[in-house]
């Protein structure tokens, strides 16, 4: 039980960003962590055009084998880098329970992607390190489930989680997922976690995120985390949907006045 919303404070206690509070969280960065000069460029435009924490995939889960797996320990390292670059605290992927250490020695936030909503081990084994942790839904949970997957993470002690809707498995594939927008109310509503919402894998296509963005805040998300790329044609994975520098701070130039409100 809680008295209020939970406050999830991310990176360093000198200067921290804090998840459900008043201010508006949004989370943004590659999807796949391709090279130093890559994720460096990313970080250094996001902050700039107001993003609190940088994203990026390092160990990648991808539906087909043969496609690229990210880059593992190497961006593990990327991404520590840019941090003391740019002082953005980083969230990225662990799949593997037996690379949760490793991966909280590196980044700020633990994700677990949407693929492994429900990977018991998983969530338990997060639950055990100190490291705030930001869960997808899952693309067939419902939001029950999603709340259960989040107590497998608390149930071990770590009370750091940040739920996060990404659109789930519709039928018509004018889009990736379907955005649920309703599960950000019903979720403020049943938890005191804060909601974060993806609209970049909800919409799958880099010209929705912004209206997307704007419902998902409208709906009273605590905040956003978005893919951007400096050249998505480029990218290694999920370029279609991935906003490039000018299209990110343009959005987020747009998204001005939900912060106000906030
Ligand atoms: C991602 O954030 O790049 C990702 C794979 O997201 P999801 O798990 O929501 O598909
Ligand atoms: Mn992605």
């Amino acid at each position: 039980f809680s008295a209020g919303p939970t406050h999830v404070r991310l990176g360093s206690a000198a200067r921290p960003v804090i998840v459900g509070g008043d201010a508006l969280t949004v989370i943004a960065g590659p999807c796949s962590v391709e090279g130093e000069a890559m994720l460096l460029e990313t970080a250094h435009a996001v902050r700039a055009a107001g993003a609190v924490a940088l994203r990026g995939g390092a160990f990648k889960p991808r539906t087909s084998p043969y496609a690229f797996q990210g880059l593992g320990r190497e961006a593990l390292v990327m991404l520590a880098e840019a941090r003391a670059r740019t002082g953005l605290p980083v969230v990225t992927e662990v799949m593997d329970p037996r690379l949760v250490e490793l991966v909280a020695e590196h980044a700020d936030v633990l994700q677990i992607g949407a693929r492994n909503m429900q990977n018991f081990a998983l969530l338990s084994e997060v639950g055990r390190v100190q490291r705030p942790v930001l869960l997808k839904r899952g693309p067939s949970a419902t939001i029950a489930e999603l709340l259960m997957a989040a107590e497998y993470v608390m149930a071990q002690g770590n009370r750091d989680v940040i739920l996060c809707e990404r659109g789930i498995k519709g039928w018509d594939p004018a889009t990736r997922n379907t955005f649920d927008v309703a599960a950000v109310p019903v979720l403020k509503a049943e938890t005191h976690l804060p909601v974060l919402v993806d609209p970049s894998h909800a919409a799958g296509r880099a010209d929705l995120v912004p209206a997307l963005s704007c419902a998902a805040l409208a709906a009273g998300a605590d905040g956003l985390i978005i893919e951007v790329h400096p050249s998505p044609a480029e990218a290694r994975s999920d370029g279609p949907q991935s906003l490039d520098l000018p299209a990110f701070d343009a959005l987020m130039a747009r998204l001005r006045p939900f912060a106000a409100a906030a």
